[in-house]
C-alpha cells in the first residue's frame, strides 16, 4: 500500500518546478491530486501525463472566489482534500528596501502570504469534517535567516512560518497537522539564470539541490508517518542556515 493511496491532495504552484515534482510523486505514491495553477498549458500537459489520478485547475492563490470555486470542483471529482501543499510563491526582483515600491512589496505578500492563509482557510473546514488532514505550507531558508536585497520575500517566507505554527495550534485537536518546509536553493526556474557560483562558501553542502530532493521532504511531512509533527519547521538547505 502507498502512502497516499486514496487521499486528495491539493498543490497550489503544481504545473512546474517543484510543484511539479510535488504532483508527480503524490501520484506515484497513490494520490489523487489536483494541480492549481496559474500557467494553463504547463498545468493541462502535466495532468494529462499524470493520467486519471490527476486534474488541473486554474487558482491564482491570491483569489478568494477561486478558491472557493476549487474546492468545490475537488470535493466533486475527488473528494475532501486531505492534503494540501501550499507551495505557489514568487520571488522578488533583489531590491534595496529604500529602492521598492509598494506595488511589488504588496504583489509578492499577496502571493506568498494571502495565498497561504486563503488556501488554509479554505481546506480545514472538509479536514475537519473527515477527521484530519495535513498542510504543508512551503516556506525557504529565507523564512529562517535573514536575506539582503529580499526584504520583501523573507518577510513573507518569516510570516509563512509563523502562520504555519499559530494555526498548527488551532487545529491538532481535530487531528489536523500544519508545518512548514524550509528549502534552500533548489535549481528551478524562479531562480533564473542563476548557478552553483551563488552557494560557494554559504552552503555547507556546497551544492544546489534537486527539486526531488525537496519533494521528498514534503511527502514525508504530508503523511503519517510525520505524524507526531506539527508546528514545526522541516529544512533542505544543504546546511545554509545552520
Ligand atoms: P517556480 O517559479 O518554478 O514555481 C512556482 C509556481 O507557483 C509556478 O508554477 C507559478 O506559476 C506558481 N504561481 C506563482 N504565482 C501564482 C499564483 N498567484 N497563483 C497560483 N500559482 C502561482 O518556483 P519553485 O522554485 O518551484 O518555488 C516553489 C516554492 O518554493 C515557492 O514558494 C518558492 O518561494 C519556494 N522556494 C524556492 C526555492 C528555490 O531555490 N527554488 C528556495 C526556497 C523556497
Amino acid at each position: 500500500m502507498a502512502r497516499f493511496d486514496g487521499k486528495t491532495v491539493i498543490v497550489t504552484g503544481g504545473a512546474r518546478g517543484m510543484g511539479a515534482t510535488h504532483s508527480r510523486s503524490f501520484v506515484a505514491e497513490g494520490a489523487r491530486v489536483v494541480i492549481a495553477d496559474v500557467l494553463d498549458a504547463e498545468g493541462e500537459a502535466l495532468a494529462k501525463e499524470l493520467g486519471d489520478a490527476a486534474i488541473y485547475r486554474h487558482l491564482d492563490v491570491t483569489d478568494e472566489q477561486q478558491w472557493a470555486r476549487l474546492i468545490e470542483e475537488t470535493n466533486a471529482v475527488f473528494g475532501a482534500p486531505a492534503v494540501l501543499i501550499n507551495n505557489a510563491g514568487i520571488g522578488g526582483k533583489g531590491a534595496f528596501v529604500e529602492d521598492e515600491t509598494l506595488e511589488d512589496w504588496r504583489r509578492l505578500l499577496a502571493v506568498n502570504l494571502d495565498g497561504v492563509f486563503l488556501g488554509t482557510r479554505a481546506v480545514i473546514p472538509g479536514m475537519k469534517a473527515a477527521g484530519g488532514g495535513a498542510i504543508v505550507n512551503i516556506s525557504s531558508f529565507a523564512g529562517l535567516i535573514g536575506t539582503p536585497n529580499a526584504a520583501d520575500y523573507t518577510t513573507s517566507k518569516f510570516a509563512v512560518r509563523g502562520f504555519t505554527k499559530a494555526v498548527a495550534m488551532e487545529v491538532a485537536s481535530h487531528g489536523i497537522r500544519v508545518n512548514s518546509v524550509h528549502p534552500g536553493y533548489i535549481r528551478t526556474p524562479i531562480l533564473g539564470p542563476l548557478g552553483d557560483e551563488v552557494v560557494h562558501g554559504k552552503v555547507a553542502l556546497d551544492r544546489m539541490a534537486a527539486p526531488e530532493e525537496v519533494t521528498r521532504m514534503v511527502l514525508f511531512v504530508a503523511s503519517d508517518e510525520a505524524g507526531y509533527s506539527t508546528g514545526s519547521e522541516f529544512v533542505v538547505d544543504g546546511g545554509w542556515s545552520a
